[in-house]
């Protein structure tokens, strides 16, 4: 009897051990929602910079990471450097909208550097279409691919008074925006996706903010602009580079892509 009682403990320990592995697993995969890792980090980099083309790409490359660079079209270092960034967009990068000319409202505060011939308060709107969908035939030109994703020009949505999303939302994957939030799954705005400006952070500073997407599940974009110089808003090569060994050495929970493919997943994501 006392044998009896003990074999059936025994056998209902195994069970439960068992049902507490199968919930275990089905609740880490629940939570493994972002391309079955814990968070997502999308690297961007913004304004056609050599810096981008000489220092970020070999060292995102010797690791296997991609992101997104966003080239106005008539820049200098697109024409110069063509063949630089097909060979970028071939190695997996995305090259993303960021229009032609760079239009922002020059009636904004410290915007005397803007051109009135690109202020984008003289726009239309059938003006800045064209704009855009000019900078596409450009890039697919460059990288043959017919879909991307757009990055508005100071963060600015509307031409005058009147918001360009909607044309946006015809013409891209996704559009990231400025505003300085983790992103989640199913409540981000594809068309204007939060990403964080980086500006003189050190390399922990940048890895703290991989740390707490993690711990929140989320989505986190980074906007970079000069890396180890070339432009005033910068960050050190250093951090850049501290941040990139560690998204590398946490890939088991870190999903690192560029922003077209990120939105796709999202878009997929809630179709199902
Ligand atoms: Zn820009």
């Amino acid at each position: 009897m006392h044998i009896h009682f003990k074999r059936s403990a025994l056998r209902i320990t195994v069970l439960l051990l068992i049902l507490l592995t199968f919930t275990v697993t089905g609740m880490t995969q629940e939570k493994a929602i972002w391309n079955k890792k814990q968070c997502a980090v999308c690297l961007t980099y913004d304004d056609a910079l050599n810096v981008h083309l000489d220092k970020v790409v070999p060292v995102l490359d010797s690791l296997g990471l991609r992101g997104t660079f966003y080239l106005p079209g008539y820049f200098e270092t697109v024409n110069e450097r063509a063949d630089d960034w097909k060979t970028v967009a071939r190695r997996g990068h995305e090259l993303g909208n960021h229009t032609l000319f760079h239009p922002c409202d020059g009636r904004a505060p410290g915007r005397k550097w803007v051109n009135a011939d690109y202020d984008l308060s003289n726009y239309t709107l059938s003006r800045m279409t064209d704009e855009v969908k000019m900078a596409n035939v450009l890039l697919k030109i460059i990288d043959g691919k017919s879909r991307r994703t757009f990055a508005y020009p100071c963060g600015e949505m509307s031409v005058g008074e009147i918001s360009y999303v909607d044309m946006i939302k015809e013409n891209f994957v996704a559009a990231r925006g400025v505003e300085s939030n983790f992103e989640f799954i199913d409540k981000v705005d594809l068309y204007n996706v939060s990403s964080f400006m980086i500006n003189g952070e050190s390399g922990d500073e940048l890895i703290e903010l991989v740390r707490t997407a993690l711990q929140k599940k989320a989505l986190i974009v980074f906007l970079f602009h000069g890396v180890g110089g070339e432009h005033h808003i910068d960050v050190s090569l250093e951090a850049h580079n501290q941040l990139i060994k560690f998204l590398k050495q946490n890939e088991k929970d870190i999903w690192t892509a560029p922003l077209r493919e990120i939105g796709e997943y999202i878009h997929d994501y809630r179709e199902k």
